[in-house]
């Protein structure tokens, strides 16, 4: 299909995309029969990878009794059943999920659910975010003004909301040599606290973060005991936590949520991606009992909702997508495919002149490139090497998620790895070899 054969909008106007016509396992294929393996899951989607049987199965049942209901007249069983099904795995404390579409309406929701919030119990003045610079929320204009990521916000920087953004958990670039991980951790939290001084504690309404950064800065993991101390801060003023495990979340990073591995429980959390899986659009905010309370003994009403919420095909699919992932031990499966990984890149790649880090967990993989390894100087922005790396992987049959350099010029192109939690040992076997050919043929 190309540009001048088209009707679609894409979102790249001067590509010629292939056809996808069928999906199974880890493979897509297109109208030309070639075949792609799909090592990044789209975006981090495909956990079960595509066509499974089970998800599929689900969705038809659903579609037989009834598709859609709107939400201001009735509930329906499977949104009550998914509810039931994410709360019962959900972290400490929450006892609700709120559906929608997909990420960015999920922190849209979360943001004014927290707003709300602070209406309710009496806090109006609360009316400031805190976020990241290196952080990707989705591209509503309330996501991406806390997001961080300025190739994203320039152009609609007139429209956004003020919200302050600090440093990000980036300890390939940012600790010091004379620091301990944790030393830096802590030195983040320092930062945070300013910021919240400067504001005034008492004005702000919360600290917004991904627990393992995905799409701007590949699989950035935090170092051990910086949410922890996020987590005491935002207490001791009162602030609420969002995390944002749009992508990270859902077992890819190897347990169902991100921040199970620091020991961390956030006020509000947004999932969406691995929640249904891409078998139909799918997003939740899961929110701690109290705050569902206070709406519930106050004013009754979130004063936000969509057309499509909690749709029952879409609900349906994501149930049968987290029924298969317990069925088949997928978490555990995600761990060792992980370390496979993980293994396989260090072998292949740990030594290359240009990796300067390879970082993440589960399957959930950062690569990022610099034209100096000793330096860490990231290749010029301007040579978009990873749309380079992107190409030479597809023209390899191969997906990868990679992206640019954007911060100050202080960080390398990346490239995000992101396989279903079924991929095979000789799918990632030619995951990895395709990739370092990619790489090597775009450099
Ligand atoms: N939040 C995070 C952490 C994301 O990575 C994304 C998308 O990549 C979003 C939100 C936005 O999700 P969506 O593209 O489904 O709107």
């Amino acid at each position: 299909m190309t540009p001048q054969t088209t009707h679609v909008f894409h979102r790249h106007l001067h590509t010629t995309l292939p056809v996808a016509v069928s999906g199974r396992g880890v493979t897509i294929t297109d109208s030309q029969g070639r075949q792609y393996i799909d090592a990044s899951g789209g975006a981090a989607v495909s956990c079960l990878g595509h066509g499974h049987p089970d998800v599929l199965a689900a969705m038809h049942a659903q579609i037989d009794r009834i598709a859609y209901a709107h939400t201001s007249f009735f509930t329906t069983e499977v949104a009550e059943a998914l509810a039931d099904d994410l709360i019962a795995h959900a972290p400490t404390g929450m006892s609700h999920a709120y559906f929608v579409s997909g990420g960015s309406e999920a922190v849209e929701a979360a943001l004014k659910m927290a707003r709300q919030y602070f209406v309710e119990i009496g806090q109006p003045q609360r009316s400031h975010f805190i976020a990241r610079r290196q952080s990707y929320h989705g591209n509503t204009l309330g996501a991406l003004a806390v997001g961080g990521n300025q190739w994203r916000r320039a152009q609609f920087a007139p429209l956004l909301m003020d919200v302050t953004h600090v440093s990000p958990c980036y300890e390939y670039r940012d600790r010091r040599p004379d620091e301990t991980a944790e030393q830096y951790g802590q030195r983040l939290v320092l930062e945070l606290a300013q910021a919240i001084d400067r504001l005034g504690g008492e004005n702000v309404i919360a600290f917004v973060a991904e627990t393992v950064v995905g799409a701007t800065a590949g699989a950035l993991t935090p170092v051990p005991g910086y949410l922890k101390g996020v987590r005491d801060l935002c207490d001791r003023h009162g602030i609420l936590l969002i995390l944002d495990e749009v992508m990270c979340g859902m077992g890819r990073t190897g347990t169902l949520h991100a921040c199970e591995q620091e020991g961390v429980v956030p006020d509000l959390m947004t999932i969406a991606k691995g929640l249904g899986g891409g078998y139909q659009p799918i997003g939740a905010v899961l929110a701690q009992k109290r705050i569902v309370d206070t709406f519930a003994k106050g004013s009754g009403l979130f004063q936000h909702g969509h057309t499509y919420l909690g749709h029952a095909v879409a609900c349906a699919a994501a149930l049968a997508v987290q029924q298969v992932i317990r069925r088949d031990d997928l978490l555990a499966a995600c761990r060792r495919q992980g370390e496979g990984l993980a293994n396989r890149l260090q072998q292949r790649l740990g030594e290359h002149p240009h990796v300067g880090d390879l970082r993440g967990r589960g399957l959930f993989r950062g690569i990022e490139l610099v034209r100096d390894r000793a330096t860490k100087t990231p290749f010029d922005p301007a040579l978009r090497l990873h749309a380079r790396i992107k190409r030479e992987a597809m023209t390899r049959g191969l997906m990868v998620y990679p992206m640019g350099g954007t911060i100050d010029g202080q960080q390398g192109d990346h490239v995000l790895l992101a396989p279903p939690f079924t991929v095979s040992e000789a799918d990632l076997d030619a995951i990895v070899d395709r990739l370092a050919q990619a790489i090597d043929a775009a450099l």
